[in-house]
């Protein structure tokens, strides 16, 4: 019998009061991280403490002493705020009524979605994400939770995470490669006959791997993570769960076994059959394998089993560029599948041609080539990215016309609770809940939004320099320590923000350091560029942050040339990098910076979700005409170039049109105050930006979508076949 492991974890934190003892179950439940208000009652036991935990509550709690714990058990302000805490927290687990049972009547709930992804970024002390389709993932599951959407998640526990960064003085990224304290982080084990952690191979693989498996809870949703490292495995599976997307091929093709066949497996053994399945991006699609092997299992043909499996899968694409596809040698297929193939209920070529893209000269089964065949509902994730994919993937459908190719899009969102900031989010209320009390929980109706202009322009400018003041004393501070601490030399010191300005104008520059996202675009004619930098009465700063992948070297060339550009003392040390951007430092940028800037080759963002998080803050966008600010930019609520395609050279005709709106709209823009010292024309485009991208770039109108065009017809289609 699986067991829950709430005994466990009472034992396992004997010095907490019973009185609040609920705040062990809050600690364990990542709902604590995007409300505020529940944040606190941490925060209150001890704040000092609640900042050397890097605000992670599970180690916090195991960390503080018994006296601080039975003293907040008994001082009555404090239980105040924690019953009204706890009771929310319950309310909202056992809420019945949620936005889904509203809309959708199912008989077969107990028969659920389930969502799986390589990756998932929900709080920066679980280090399970690379970048934006991890975020996606995390906001995605948050958001699902708020709605009340019967779902559970499957992923990966990686032991390792993903790379710290250390920036040599060289400028040459080193990583740096922790491993994760599975005891201090808000993860559970999940158990078998109580004293056992959960171990089951991966169904018919051979050579076998076994997997255990860890649970984080997200609100409402379960999210079960694999792991690979235990004992029953030999050295090589023991390493395919540490790190995110390996560079070695064959123990890429374990992952995603793992991934896919394991991770269904396992929602089987606890008793989780789901009747529909959400793939986030190709890497979990052997799913769709082992669902068939499932019902070929219940004495099912493969045609009917895998018409079963593809009118209930939905799957989402997240890779413009056709090399950034997964794809497995059929000799390497073969190694792993062997036995696999013939409990399908047909033969091996069959399966190997679902996999096969035309026209590729090396013949690879490819994961997303594979998906998209056996998804009823598949889509991109911007407008634009539906279009490149209906294109880049028409060979899979020659016969029809590329227009019609079956591939539509859902634009991407961002959780709203996660990435307001909670000054913002108080300034909002103020104005907004007299007349609309429920603001928060419709805030994906474009009409809660105009309320903006009701906010005094000196209020809003006054809460946005006051979190641009906590983005640059955070950087200050964290150099300082550096600097005491570890001697940091001086030109790092520097290169690391300690000069930044917070009067300044400041742009942000933070994602992963890809080629195409031409982090260096804006070096492209430094004399110019030190113009603007450097203008006495009206200077602007520009903050960069992001890692290269451990394996891309030209990734950490760009950010080497940044790096220097850093320590040139012409640029005045208002040029800087921080190092290891991740959760935390994100929120900081993304609440603090006055512009974002996101400059990548069109069309390889597919999306982008940063500028989406800017946005919502008030910071304006600044952005090359891809992704999602095609359909976002309306010419007043933030800056747009790179809409025509010059004839050669176009990294220099983008960045000229940088320099041109810099100089000729951004900076007088900003530096244009009235006698009250307030930049109102400013602080009207803010509040452009946060009324128009609000409401439609949230995670909540895009898991809206995802229900109503894919879960929905998928769920009402297994019904149908479940009352036969
Ligand atoms: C949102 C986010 C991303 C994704 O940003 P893009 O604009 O899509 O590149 C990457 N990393 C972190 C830490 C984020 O918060």
């Amino acid at each position: 019998m699986v067991t829950d492991q709430s005994e466990r974890m009472q034992r396992e934190f004997p010095h907490v009061p019973e009185r609040i003892s609920g705040l062990v179950d809050l600690a364990y439940n990542l709902w604590w991280s995007w409300n505020p208000a529940v944040k606190m009652v941490f925060k209150q036991l001890n704040s000092r403490a609640w900042i050397e935990s890097i605000h992670n509550p599970v180690k916090m709690l195991k960390e503080l002493p018994e006296e601080t714990l039975i003293n907040a058990s008994k001082n009555p302000r404090y239980l105040r705020h924690y019953d009204i805490v706890m009771s929310r927290f319950r309310r909202e687990l056992h809420q019945k009524n949620s936005w889904f049972t509203e809309h959708f009547s199912y008989s077969n709930h107990r028969s659920p979605i389930a969502y799986f992804s390589a990756e998932y970024g929900l709080q920066h002390s679980l280090p399970f994400y690379a970048g934006g389709l991890g975020f996606l993932a995390g906001d995605h599951l948050k958001e699902c939770s708020d709605l009340g959407v019967p779902l559970f998640a499957v992923g990966f526990m990686y032991s390792e995470g993903y790379l710290h960064q250390h920036i040599g003085s060289d400028g040459w990224q080193e990583n740096i490669q922790e491993v994760l304290n599975r005891d201090a982080a808000p993860i559970t084990r999940v158990m078998y006959n109580h004293d056992n952690q959960l171990v089951v191979r991966v169904p018919f693989i051979d050579p076998p791997i076994y997997v255990t498996v860890w649970k984080v809870q997200v609100g409402n949703i379960s999210l079960y993570l694999l792991d690979t490292d235990i004992i029953e495995n030999d050295p090589v599976n023991r390493a395919i769960t540490h790190r995110l997307y390996t560079g070695d091929r064959e123990q890429r093709l374990k992952q995603e076994i793992v991934l896919g066949i394991g991770g269904n497996y396992v929602l089987d053994i606890l008793g989780i059959r789901p009747s529909v399945i959400h793939l986030n991006e190709g890497h979990p699609a052997f799913a769709l394998l082992e669902r068939i092997r499932e019902n070929v299992a219940d004495n099912m043909s493969f045609e009917e089993a895998s018409y079963r499996v593809r009118e209930t899968t939905i799957f989402t694409t997240h890779t413009p560029v056709p090399a950034g596809h997964d794809a497995f040698p059929h000799s390497l297929m073969d190694k792993y599948f062997n036995h696999y193939y013939s409990l399908l209920g047909t033969d091996r070529d069959t399966i190997l041609r679902l996999g096969h893209m035309p026209q590729d000269p090396e013949g690879l089964f490819n994961m997303t080539a594979f998906a998209l065949q056996m998804s009823a509902f598949k889509n991109g994730v911007s407008e634009k990215h539906g279009e490149v994919s209906r294109q880049m993937w028409h060979p899979l459908w020659p016969e029809i016309p590329e227009e019609q190719i079956p591939i539509g899009h859902i634009t991407n969102g961002v959780h709203v609770p996660t990435w307001l900031d909670p000054k913002m989010e108080l300034l909002l209320n103020k104005y907004f809940s007299p007349s609309c009390p429920n603001w928060l929980d419709e805030h994906d109706s474009p009409r809660v939004w105009e309320m903006i202009d009701d906010i005094p322009d000196e209020e809003l400018w006054a809460v946005h320099m006051q979190l641009k003041r906590k983005l640059v004393n955070r950087i200050r501070e964290h150099k300082r320590r550096k600097w005491v601490g570890e001697g940091a030399e001086p030109i790092n010191v520097i290169s690391g923000g300690s000069l930044l300005d917070p009067n300044a104008l400041t742009i942000g520059f933070a994602r992963r350091f890809s080629s195409y996202k031409r982090a260096d675009l804006i070096f492209q004619d430094i004399e110019r560029l030190k113009r603007i930098v450097n203008d006495r009465w009206r200077p602007v700063q520009i903050i960069f942050a992001g890692k290269a992948h451990p394996a891309d070297d030209a990734g950490k060339k760009i950010l080497q040339n940044v790096y220097q550009y850093t320590h040139r003392q012409d640029f005045g040390g208002r040029i800087a990098f921080v190092e290891d951007y991740g959760e935390q430092l994100a929120q900081y940028l993304v609440h603090g910076v006055d512009v974002w800037l996101n400059t990548p080759i069109p069309p390889m963002e597919a999306c982008g979700t940063s500028g989406m998080k800017a946005s919502l803050n008030g910071v304006i966008h600044m952005s090359i005409l891809d992704g999602w600010w095609i359909e976002g930019f309306n010419t007043k609520n933030g800056w747009a170039f790179g809409d025509t395609v010059p004839e050669h050279n176009r990294d220099r005709a983008d960045a000229e049109q940088i320099y041109e709106i810099l100089e000729r709209e951004v900076v007088p823009l900003f530096y244009t105050n009235s006698d009250d010292g307030i930049p109102h024309m400013w602080v009207k485009k803010m509040k452009e930006a946060i009324k128009t991208n609000a409401p439609r770039f949230s995670a909540r109108r895009m898991v809206k979508e995802y229900v109503s065009r894919g879960y929905v017809p998928a769920l009402a289609f297994a019904e149908e076949k479940y009352k036969k």
